[in-house]
């Protein structure tokens, strides 16, 4: 019998602060710019050319450490990491040395109850965040062998999170990262954009002996972009780490990458391999000093955090985590939903609309709920409508949203120029029902019989003859009023 192992992870993820300039010069900081067309001397690397710090891409990092409880340093420093690549011209990175901006902190996940046991919530630490700068692109035309260089991304302000090696399998790995992702875009400092690399993962992983206390040896898998391959990349390593460990061989400690194509990690360079980089403190910059005034500044302006907006949504309205989740799938949908729940005064109903109808809508259109050309009050009315019972939900969903959405005025104004309103005259309903009853003496013999079911069928014909216009509720009481008599 073999021992169960246990696997370590440990992320590092690269967050691309959405600031309006560098970190470094006043050069614009964009995506998809003409190449090369967002440059100075400062990040192309010139001789001479001093760089001057962000103070946007500061408050962006203590606004990140502050929302995870982190310590902020008040003074850290800059340093130099010596590599030579094409896309990195001054020969070297600027990047936070052994004392970062943001010390420790953590974030909440739910722990995997496969590895863990029924044990809840865990808190994943983060050891550190630090600030630096992103390095140029490089790109490779196979098929005229020419190698092209865009540097509109040198210089871009990064921070890099280190993540405590507190992980325990793929789907906490992936748990963590879509919480800090959604706390980074929340916040309002990364655009969180996986494709064009503004929120980038590398994850380490190592196994154990469970009841170990030492660490084995780790393997880093390099840019994982998106949260399906950290899972994929981190399965597949657990899998192949511990095959060797079985085979009685051991791991190496290397950086590997992910072939997505192939569902595997490729070794790609060891630790033998590893380069120094030659650290040394930036001379052209002064240490970092952050003082009270200005923690307590961006402490101010810290927006509700999205564990809490979660929390909020399930206590206020009701919903199921995942449901409160879903509905954080961008700031702009969550603000929506917010205004048509208050709007409304229909929280649960809000949330439905937003995950059912309105994701319908917009998933076919292909947009975000900026463009989805209706504003969240006017939803609230629909909703506000169907709460009091002037129209039903069927004839809400499938006549009223579909002329709101075309521009044909409020829902109280279709409602009432299509004669859509619910007939609230009981006398109406109940000559409704006793027109469906006398017109099926078989079915009312067998309710009377004991197959109460069939009672749906008949108010399945009052609704249909009352062209949708008729309270099913109401219809129901009717019935049985009815067939009490009958
Ligand atoms: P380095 O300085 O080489 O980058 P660090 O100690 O900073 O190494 O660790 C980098 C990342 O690796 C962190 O996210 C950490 O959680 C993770 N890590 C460290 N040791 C292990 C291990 N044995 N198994 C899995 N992850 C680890
Ligand atoms: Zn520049
Ligand atoms: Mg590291």
């Amino acid at each position: 019998m073999t021992t169960p192992l246990e696997a370590i992870i440990g992320l590092e993820v690269h967050v691309q602060l959405r600031t309006r300039s560098k970190l470094f010069c006043a050069c614009r900081n964009a995506y998809g710019a003409l190449p090369n067309s967002l440059t100075c001397p400062v990040c192309l690397g010139l001789p001479g050319a001093l760089p001057v710090l962000n103070a946007e891409a500061v408050r962006m990092a203590l606004a990140l450490g502050l929302a995870v409880g982190a310590e902020i340093r008040p003074r850290s420093a800059f340093y130099r990491k010596q590599y030579f690549y094409p896309d990195l011209p001054k020969g070297y990175q600027i990047t936070q040395g052994p004392v970062a901006v943001v010390e420790g902190g953590g974030l909440e996940i739910p722990g995997d109850p496969l590895v863990r046991g029924a044990e809840g919530p865990v808190r994943i630490r983060l050891e550190r965040a630090h600030l630096e700068e992103d390095a140029g692109k490089s790109s490779h035309d196979w098929s005229t062998t020419a190698s092209f260089v865009d540097l509109n991304r040198a210089g871009v302000p990064l921070v890099e999170i280190v993540g405590a090696p507190d992980l325990r399998s793929p789907q906490e790995a992936s748990d963590w990262l879509k919480a800090l992702h959604r706390l980074v875009v929340f916040l309002g400092i990364c655009d969180g954009n996986l494709e064009e690399g503004s929120f980038r993962c590398d994850a380490n992983v190592s196994l154990r002996p469970v009841g170990a206390t030492a660490f084995g040896t780790r393997v880093e898998v390099k840019n994982l972009n998106s949260f399906r391959f950290v899972k994929q990349a981190l399965a597949f390593e657990i899998v192949r780490q511990g095959d060797l460990l079985a085979r009685g061989e051991s791991v190496a400690q290397e950086t590997r990458g992910w072939d997505a194509a192939a569902g595997e990690t490729r070794a790609q360079r060891t630790k033998e391999a590893a380069m120094d980089y030659r650290y040394f403190p930036e001379p052209d910059l002064p240490p970092l000093e952050v003082d009270p005034a200005e923690v307590a500044a961006v402490r101010a302006t810290l927006p509700e955090l999205p564990e809490a907006r979660i929390q909020r949504y399930r206590s206020a309205y009701g919903l199921a985590e995942d449901e409160a989740r879903a509905l954080l799938q961008s700031p702009a949908f969550a603000d929506y939903f917010d205004t048509v729940a208050r709007a409304s005064g229909e929280g649960r109903q809000a949330a439905n609309w937003m995950l059912g109808e309105v994701s319908r809508v917009l998933n076919e259109r292909g947009v975000g709920i900026e463009n989805l050309g209706l504003a969240p009050e006017a939803l609230a009315e629909l909703i506000h409508l169907v709460a009091q019972g002037t129209i039903n939900l069927g004839t809400a969903r499938e006549t009223v949203l579909p002329a709101l959405l075309a521009g044909e005025g409020s829902a109280a104004e279709i409602v009432a120029r299509k004669g859509l309103a619910q007939v609230a005259d009981a006398g109406a309903i109940a000559e409704q029902v006793r027109t469906v009853v006398s017109a099926h003496p078989d079915v009312v013999a067998q309710i009377h019989a004991g197959r109460a079911n069939l009672k749906g069928f008949l108010v399945g014909q009052v609704l249909k003859a009352g062209g949708g216009r008729l309270d099913p509720r109401r219809v129901n009481e009717a019935l049985d009023e009815v067939l009490a008599k009958s």
